[in-house]
């Protein structure tokens, strides 16, 4: 039964607000008091087929006349107007999320630097130019845009992972539908608001469907018309997407998740890595970044009291409210995160891991789906909170003796997203960077992005690259054109 008293959020298609068709709602939940604060459509694939005839019709329509410099007006415009919207949009994603407010707040200026690097690549596509064996035959290539581009949303830092995906779609002269999650819509309904209102876009060139992954994401993925399917989000999903997009060979984008490794060799800066590995994969997001550095190794001549030192920084986080300036870790999203961390910590237990701090729903707050930062001692590399994405503040550590047992280690998941490298010997963090297998990795520091550096991962943590030159690529496609110039 949906609660009328709750606030109402409606999905824009074809340059119109309105209701599903089905008047079917989903209800968001705090995280940090478990209440349902509003509701959002629960979009059927009556609403899919609306969005993506819109995105269909509007691909060549007006916008078709867009130049590339106009198309990048419109991303700089939203960019520009992400500051004075900051607030709300941080309020919305912190009520759907439970994301840390000041984490929240310093990712909109993340996501608007996005934005704007993208507005500003609109207009640097460029093409190549052959020599062939054939006299007075000018050969070229030029880029058009791929189509429709379906946009699937996970629900943490979802402005951000809009701004990856829309920003080089719209650069790139695409159409495109935006379907967030479930458990945190409401950030992308308003930031579609504001870009309707700032960006001065023709009809259904954006639009977003709320709903289930199943039917609202399914049919969408596999609608004959969607050209393009650009996701963030599991493994798992990302399998059903694949299977999807069986049926209509739309390209796709898949950035998922990831089990980072932090190695800690006894050269290290100790303090600078300690607080490099609590911000990788506590602070913040209470783990629930898909770069969390969840498995800590450490060389053995410094093992103990490295492990003292993170044990006493990890104690020493104020886990509460996600709205208050003092908090550095909020809830975990939904209840199912904590049951899994709760039982991925039972099971690590069974398997003989040593719980060192944590594990546990703090005592000392008695609504929300908090958490504590824990560690747990493992020998044994290959038990399953060692090998699984968790999604929550906890880490795994244990010793190591030498570099090519640690690299041996690092690889040793289905995972190949980031990973962190904190020692003053040059030449071993080089060699790392080469023989580990990351899509991103950091040496002596964790988690700094730019627009201008590409993301993605290997293997279980997707394919493709988000962000930078190369994400204008994934967006359009080379046309070749031959030309006889003899005639
Ligand atoms: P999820 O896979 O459960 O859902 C992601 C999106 O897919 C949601 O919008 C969901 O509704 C949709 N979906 C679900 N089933 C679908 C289906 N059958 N067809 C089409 N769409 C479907 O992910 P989540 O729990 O929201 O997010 C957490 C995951 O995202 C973690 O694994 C995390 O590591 C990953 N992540 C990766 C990155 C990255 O850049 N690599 C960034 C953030 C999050």
């Amino acid at each position: 039964m949906s609660d009328q008293s709750l606030q109402r959020f409606q999905v824009f298609i074809n340059g119109q607000w309105r209701n599903p068709r089905s008047d079917k709602w989903i209800e968001s939940v705090n995280p940090a008091t478990e209440e349902a604060w509003c509701e959002v459509p629960n979009c059927q694939e009556d609403d899919v087929n609306d969005a993506v005839a819109a995105a269909v019709s509007a691909l060549n329509g007006p916008w078709a006349q867009f130049s590339p410099v106009e198309r990048g007006r419109v991303l700089t415009r939203l960019a520009e107007a992400i500051p004075d919207h900051a607030d709300r949009l941080a309020e919305l994603e912190v009520s759907d999320s439970g994301k840390n407010m000041t984490e929240s707040r310093n990712f909109m200026k993340f996501c608007a630097g996005f934005f704007k690097f993208f507005g500003e690549m609109a207009d640097k596509s460029t093409g190549s130019t052959f020599v062939t064996p054939f006299p007075g035959i000018q050969t070229y290539t030029h880029r058009v845009p791929v189509g429709v581009v379906a946009a699937v949303i996970p629900w943490n830092n979802p402005l951000w992972l809009l701004s990856i995906k829309l920003g080089p779609a719209l650069a790139g002269g695409n159409t495109c539908i935006i379907k967030p999650s479930e458990l945190c819509a409401t950030p992308l309904l308003e930031i579609v608001k504001i870009m309707h209102e700032v960006a001065d876009i023709p009809d259904g060139v954006v639009n977003i469907l709320t709903g289930e992954g199943d039917p609202c994401g399914r049919v969408l993925t596999s609608h004959p018309d969607v050209s393009k399917v650009a996701f963030t989000g599991g493994p798992e999903t990302a399998r059903h997407i694949v299977r999807n997009t069986a049926n209509n060979l739309a390209e796709t984008t898949l950035e998922l998740g990831g089990k980072s490794p932090m190695i800690v060799f006894d050269d290290a800066d100790m303090d600078n890595a300690v607080q490099n590995i609590i911000a990788g994969v506590f602070a913040g997001s209470s783990g629930q970044s898909c770069v969390a550095g969840s498995r800590a190794f450490v060389q053995r001549g410094i093992y103990d009291a490295f492990v003292s030192n993170l044990v006493k920084a990890a104690e020493a986080l104020k886990v509460g409210d996600p709205l208050s300036s003092e908090s550095q870790m909020g809830p975990l999203a939904s209840l199912a995160q904590i049951e899994r961390c709760e039982n991925a910590v039972s099971d690590a237990l069974d398997s003989g891991a040593k719980l060192r701090t944590g594990g546990k729903r703090p005592d000392y707050l008695k609504k929300g789906w908090y958490f504590e930062p824990t560690i747990l001692e493992i020998e044994d590399h290959d038990i399953d909170i060692a090998q699984t994405e968790l999604f929550g503040p906890v880490l795994v550590i244990m010793p190591f003796d030498n570099e090519q047992e640690v690299v041996k280690l690092a690889n040793d998941t289905n995972f190949g997203l980031a990973a962190g490298f904190f020692t003053t010997n040059l030449g071993r963090a080089l060699r790392l960077t080469k023989s580990v297998r990351a899509g991103i990795q950091w040496v002596n520091t964790y988690r700094l992005g730019a627009p201008m550096a590409p993301i993605g991962g290997f293997g279980d943590s997707g394919k493709s690259r988000e962000g930078g030159l190369e994400a204008m690529h994934e967006y359009t496609k080379p046309v070749t054109v031959w030309i006889n110039t003899n005639i």
